[in-house]
């Protein structure tokens, strides 16, 4: 039987729990850009379930790759070998241009993968003394919601009353270079550095051009494992297949000097199956993955063989349409006319973003309603967008949307702001 939205959300309200508060529609349907709700109502997704649905809603090669997986075999754990997942991990491997990958299913579980790699490597390699190991991260971040992970973030509400707090974290302000390389010269202890690209949940705050380049030159003088979070900005997001590709126009990998800030580790989630299934990774080179040996680490599911069907697909996907290509080309598009429209408007003050990675910053405080209910008229006109903070609207469709629907949406946007 087909729920009423009112039912659907009253279910979640009794039955779930209240950790989230989403915008009050509720879905039973996408198609690339478009998703439907029960009532039958069409709307544009405008957040690709926070960029992990780049290759558009039930993308049929991904679904497709999905489903003859899903029918053969889908779960070995990794006490015995499957025939997928060294396919799978050759694959990435070749695409992204690094020795390894260490396949998990969650951003958080990589996050928290990368940072038990980095503790290791520093350890074994570099010859910290044991306990001793700190990893500088950046003020304002969001890597996941792990115990550890909130144990460097500095939002109240991710961290409050889930002490005690895993310590070995130094915080800096984001887009510093001079605050990284004071932290590095003042810490002889220093095993890596964890970055966002961009800091999407922070409202796709977007650093200096220089920033990753400037910051991978000081991890290296350093001998500190530069740690790049692609969660959210990698596979084409940005309008680069990675957002550490810098301003690099080319399609696939090209790791162009001039541009390209090479981690160290990569972490990737999200878009790495398209939004069909829970896929992560984390890639790097021997001389740092080979510090984990049997047992030391794992989870059932990562490396499951569903999951390395689906993300070869996602991934050719990617290649095959140009995504980078598109993302790029709306983005600067979509920016454009937004500031056009602001230019006459009280109520953004401001657009930023990279690529389909965008947001604007509505002229209110942080604790105000505004950008909610921005989002509530933009649904009643078509368009779903969640508010981060309580002034900023992220803006990232998915990434095989045409110009014409994006001046589209671009049309409800500006329509919808007008009444504000
Ligand atoms: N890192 C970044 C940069 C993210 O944006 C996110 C999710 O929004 C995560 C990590 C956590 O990913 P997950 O929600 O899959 O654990």
């Amino acid at each position: 039987d087909q729920l009423t939205s009112q039912e659907a959300i009253a279910l979640e309200d009794k039955h779930g729990a209240h950790n989230y508060h989403p915008l009050p529609v509720v879905l039973n349907r996408g198609e690339g850009v478009y998703v439907w709700d029960v009532e039958g109502k069409k709307y544009f997704d405008f957040l690709s379930a926070y960029s992990a649905v780049n290759q558009g809603h039930c993308h049929p090669a991904i679904v497709d790759a999905m489903n003859k997986q899903a029918q053969t075999l889908t779960l070995t754990s990794r006490a015995f070998h499957n025939d997928m997942l060294g396919r799978y991990e050759a694959f990435a491997t070749d695409y992204f241009k690094f020795d390894k990958l260490l396949p998990m299913n969650t951003g958080a579980e990589a996050v928290e993968t990368a940072i038990k790699i980095a503790r290791k490597w520093a350890y074994e390699k570099k010859g910290l003394k044991e306990q001793d190991a700190q990893i500088i991260v950046c003020e304002n971040n969001f890597h996941g919601r792990t115990t550890t992970i909130i144990s460097f973030s500095n939002d109240e509400g991710a961290r409050k009353n889930f002490g005690p707090y895993t310590p070995g974290f130094i915080k800096i302000p984001y887009d510093d270079p001079k605050a990284l390389e004071r932290a590095l010269q003042e810490n002889d202890n220093v095993a890596g550095f964890l970055v966002e690209p961009i800091q999407g949940e922070a409202g796709v705050y977007t650093p200096s051009d220089d920033f990753m380049k400037q910051a991978k030159a000081l991890c290296n003088e350093h001998n500190v494992l530069f740690i790049a979070d692609e969660i959210q900005t990698g596979i084409a997001r940005t309008g680069a297949l990675l957002a550490v590709c810098g301003n690099c126009t080319c399609e696939g990998h090209c790791e162009r000097q001039e541009t390209y800030s090479r981690p160290d580790i990569l972490i990737l989630g999200k878009a790495l199956s398209g939004g069909a299934y829970p896929v992560s990774a984390v890639l790097a080179d021997d001389a740092v993955m080979n510090v984990i040996k049997p047992g030391q680490h794992g989870s059932t599911f990562g490396g499951n063989p569903v999951a390395g069907a689906v993300a070869m697909a996602a991934l050719n996907v990617v290649k095959d349409e140009n995504l980078a290509q598109n993302a790029r080309k709306l983005g600067t598009l979509f920016r454009n006319k937004l500031n056009d429209y602001i230019k006459g408007s009280t109520i953004v003050k401001l657009v930023r973003g990279r690529g389909l990675l965008n947001a604007i910053v509505i002229n209110d405080s942080e604790d105000s309603s505004t950008a909610w209910d921005i989002c509530m008229a933009l649904k009643e006109n078509g368009l779903l967008a969640k508010p981060t903070h309580g002034n900023i609207i992220r803006f990232a469709p998915p990434l095989v949307m045409t110009e014409e629907q994006l001046l589209e949406c671009v049309a409800i946007i500006t329509k919808t702001l007008k009444a504000f």
